[in-house]
């Protein structure tokens, strides 16, 4: 399978005079997907009202698309299913694989992991009672933190600053050699980079689709259970849709066969409607071609900035087998220089306290979009322009 990125590239609806390094927070508009909903709404909603649900195939649409993200991060068919946002389904697995290693209270995390992934396993903990608790570490000390008392190890394959990324099967064998369970977030993985969670052996994995996958702002999250766990594997979350049988009106709970019993609620249709437009692109990518394709944009822009702008701190790692597919640099005065870039037309984020991120996606991210955002960065760095009064002011997303 060879992937043509310029093909890719005129799927999606690009704002002219914008290069666009954000699509790892946000991806763009795929050109189809506004028909793709527009048509969702009139002609299934409009028409067929409730009939949706059957004659429109909504029902399966969590776990027929989930099979497609499937391919992407190296998951067993049928294994996959889409629902939630991404910290419901952090908890969700998360309580599911501390049920299944009784007598164990700690969950394993890292100090580089996303905070909302550690605020609900905190929260979980307290639920739980006070013998849970949640320990972190710094990202290269994971391993040698693997001890027999834990019980699941949570970690956030890249990070979401640095775009570091964990070795997933060294440290899933690493947690199954001392009893363990591995439950990987792929919030930056999913789309970015070729996943193997079958081949790593990982136990759980949760992702989010509004970023690489490209679903929209509020698309569903996604979740993983190995084939091996899924009939053991108590659904914490228990809903209705994950029933063996929803529409038996059961008074108790019986989960359903496979990884359908992890959903909860009536699925976002619209949202999905958008997803699979996304799907579409995605199902003529080759993941190693992507891979190839990632890593050749983020170096370039690497020795692109570090050429021509001296005060920013590389804070990716260097070697591409370390990274996913974002590149970060530290300036303490990244949040005004991140706002001046944005209003040269060229969007990436800050995170706190210093990092100017940097998403590169090969689907849309041309040659030019990265010599193009290297001279205009370079610009403002050597000009100054950034530390215009405006540039400084705080809006509530940065
Ligand atoms: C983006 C992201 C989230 C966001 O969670 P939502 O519930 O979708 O808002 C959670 N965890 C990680 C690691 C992320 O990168």
């Amino acid at each position: 399978m060879t992937t043509d990125f310029a093909a890719t590239r005129a799927q999606f609806l690009l704002p002219e005079g914008i290069i666009y390094l954000d699509g790892n927070s946000l991806g763009p508009l795929p050109r189809a997907a506004a028909a793709r909903v527009a048509s969702c709404v009139t002609e299934e909603w409009g028409k067929m009202l409730i009939r949706g649900w059957n004659a429109a195939g909504w029902m399966d649409q969590p776990s027929r698309l989930g099979t497609r993200i499937g391919r992407l991060i190296g998951a067993e068919p049928g294994s996959v299913v889409l629902g939630d946002t991404l910290s419901i389904k952090v908890y969700q697995a998360l309580a599911s694989a501390l049920d299944m290693v009784p007598g164990r209270r700690v969950i394993l995390s890292d100090t580089g992991n996303f905070p909302s992934d550690l605020y609900m396993a905190e929260g979980l903990c307290r639920t739980l009672g006070p013998d849970y608790r949640l320990v972190t570490v710094a990202p290269e000390e994971v391993a040698g933190a693997i001890t027999e008392e834990v019980a699941v190890l949570m970690l956030t394959e890249v990070d979401y600053r640095t775009g570091r990324k964990h070795d997933m099967a060294a440290l899933t064998a690493a947690a199954h050699a001392k009893g363990a369970l591995a439950i990987w977030d792929l919030a930056h993985s999913a789309g970015a980079l070729p996943v193997d969670l079958a081949g790593a052996g990982a136990d759980f994995a949760v992702g989010c689709t509004y970023k690489y996958l490209n679903s929209g702002p509020g698309g569903p999250a996604f979740i993983y259970v190995a084939p091996r766990h899924q009939d053991a594997a108590r659904p914490a979350l228990s809903g209705w849709l994950g029933h063996a049988e929803p529409f038996a009106f059961d008074l108790h709970y019986r989960p359903g066969t496979g990884v359908e019993r992890m959903r909860v609620g009536t699925p976002p249709i619209l949202q999905l409607a958008a997803l699979e437009a996304s799907l579409d692109i995605w199902d003529q990518v080759d993941m190693a071609a992507l891979r190839t394709r990632s890593i050749a944009l983020c170096d370039a822009f690497i020795a692109g900035v570090e050429a021509s702008c001296p005060d920013l701190a590389l804070a990716s790692p260097r070697n591409a087998a370390e990274r996913g597919s974002q590149v970060s640099f530290r300036h303490a005065q990244g949040y005004a220089i991140m706002q001046a870039l944005i209003a040269e037309g060229v969007i990436g984020d800050f995170r706190a306290p210093d990092i100017l991120r940097f998403g590169f996606t090969p689907l849309y991210t041309s040659d030019a979009d990265v010599s193009q955002a290297v001279a205009i960065l370079s610009q403002i760095m050597a000009s100054g322009s950034w530390d215009r009064p405006e540039f400084h002011a705080r809006a509530k997303v940065t």
